[in-house]
């Protein structure tokens, strides 16, 4: 199972080195182990060990630390909780879409605080986050997100003309934006090593190359099974995200879908300076299916999104590369700045996300209190899986505060049927949120 070469996974894990830490050989006893090594995992254990230095805590991962989703996303850090925030509304109601937009913007604060406070070496940058429109129909729905938005009393989000937008970033597919200056971007797998190397010297056993392959519950603690050792530990973390489905139990909790991103080389100054995006904001697109594309620190653009890839079955965990929608992303970054027509593309990739039914997170236990999991951690995991990692200690230092309190821990999820019906059900929420996106780009003036 374990032993992947880690640096094709992104183009990030190539912008530094990272010596995987030992596996781990023989029995060992903690007080937490935490299965999975990406953000959720890195960021509970942090919490825990901060709270609680005299606990023992062990980060067990598969492969690598930042090997999932954690050190091959976009490195946006954003509110954006579930879809978007009407659809939390009608899936939760209104009082606790606000509620999650109000978490999410605590933990957009708190990571780039972390950073900040701890020195997290990621190339953090702070300009903001646009979700541009390129057609008429997505001008109604962002700015229907907005009034939504002020409605329910938040702040910090408004609504630029296409004039204002365009003097932010040059494109000639702009027709407005929603502007949120709270987010930031940052490099992912520089984030998911530099947090290994924060919470090692705090004591934090990490072992890599482990995959835990058995959870047994029992009397007086819980056992973990990994291939040339154990653990007994009195609490146990569930942070595998898209990989959650492995433990029978959770089997029907989430199903992984992939993401995909291309990048281009670092433009030449000539080309940096043709499209204006001086600012350097992240930026989505309003299609339900979005393009999400930023700068890195030289200067390179990244493009993702556009489409995903499904799995085959159940335990099919293949699905990082999709030659089709790479192909298609390039193109894109060609159609959205027209002066960039010969970029040259480095590098592509995909990793995969943890899909609930009702596409939201959720928190909740394995049965009783000593397992907790974290899943649904989707395309806008990056600041979730930081203050997830807060409230993940609080449940497991049994505390009652806000974060234990927040309506999507222990929530009611639904489960995914059994094949076929998973894979057509899958196929079908796709198909219609594609036929959507074709119907709102129709329009589009170029
Ligand atoms: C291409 C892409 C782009 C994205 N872009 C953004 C973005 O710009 N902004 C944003 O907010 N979010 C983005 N996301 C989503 C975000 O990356 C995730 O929501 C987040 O990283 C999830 O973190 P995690 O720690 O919960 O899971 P992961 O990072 O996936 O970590 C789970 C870990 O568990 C390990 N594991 C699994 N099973 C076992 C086992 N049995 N034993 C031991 N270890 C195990 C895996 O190897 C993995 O390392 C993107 C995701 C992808 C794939």
């Amino acid at each position: 199972m374990s032993g992947q070469p880690f640096t094709p996974k992104s183009h990030w894990m190539k912008t530094r080195e990272y010596t995987p830490g030992p596996s781990l050989e023989g029995d060992i006893q903690v007080d937490v182990a935490i299965v999975g090594g990406g953000f959720t995992g890195l960021s509970t254990a942090y919490h825990l060990k901060k709270d609680e230095p005299g606990m023992r805590v062990a980060v067990l991962e598969n492969e690598v630390i930042g090997f999932g989703a954690s050190g091959r996303n976009g490195g946006f850090n954003m509110t954006l909780f579930g879809l978007t925030l009407s659809i939390t509304a009608l899936r939760f109601g209104k009082a606790k879409a606000r509620e999650a937009h109000l978490y999410m913007e605590r933990a957009v604060d708190l990571l780039r605080d972390l950073v900040k406070e701890l020195g997290l070496d990621c190339d953090y940058e702070h300009p903001g986050f646009l979700r541009v429109a390129t057609s008429e129909k997505y001008i109604k729905r962002i700015q229907h997100e907005i009034e939504l938005a002020h409605k329910l009393g938040l702040t910090g989000i408004e609504w630029l003309d296409q004039d204002q937008t365009r003097e932010q970033v040059n494109s000639p597919m702009y027709m407005g934006a929603w502007w949120e200056p709270r987010c930031g971007i940052l490099n992912p797998a520089k984030l998911s090593w530099s947090w290994a190397e924060a919470i090692r010297p705090m004591g934090v056993e990490i072992y890599e190359k482990t995959a835990v392959t058995e959870v047994k519950k029992r009397k007086d603690g819980i056992l973990l099974m990994t291939p040339n050792g154990s653990v007994r530990a009195q609490k146990v973390v569930l942070a595998t995200n898209a990989w959650t489905h492995f433990f029978p139990e959770l089997k029907r909790k989430q199903v992984p879908i992939w993401t995909h991103i291309v990048i281009t080389e670092p433009l030449s100054d000539a080309q940096y300076q043709s499209i204006g995006w001086q600012n350097r904001q992240g930026i989505e697109d309003a299609r339900n299916l979005v393009h999400y594309y930023r700068l890195t620190a030289d200067n390179r653009i990244v493009m993702g999104g556009r489409d995903i890839s499904l799995s085959k079955g159940f335990y099919d965990m293949d699905r990082d590369d999709n030659e089709e929608t790479f192909h298609s992303l390039r193109n894109d970054v060609r159609e959205l700045f027209p002066p960039l027509k010969d970029v040259q593309f480095t590098d592509a990739w995909g990793g995969p996300v943890s899909i609930p039914l009702d596409m939201a997170p959720a928190i909740g236990y394995m049965g009783d209190k000593r397992v907790v999991y974290s899943i649904g951690c989707m395309g806008h995991g990056v600041s979730l899986t930081h203050l997830n990692g807060q409230t993940i200690r609080d449940l497991i230092l049994e505390r009652k505060t806000d974060l234990s309190d927040v309506f999507f821990v222990n929530r009611k999820t639904f489960p995914w049927p059994p094949e076929p019906f998973k894979t057509l059900g899958a196929k079908a929420i796709v198909g219609y949120m594609h036929w959507e996106d074709r119907l709102y780009d129709g329009d589009k003036i170029t």
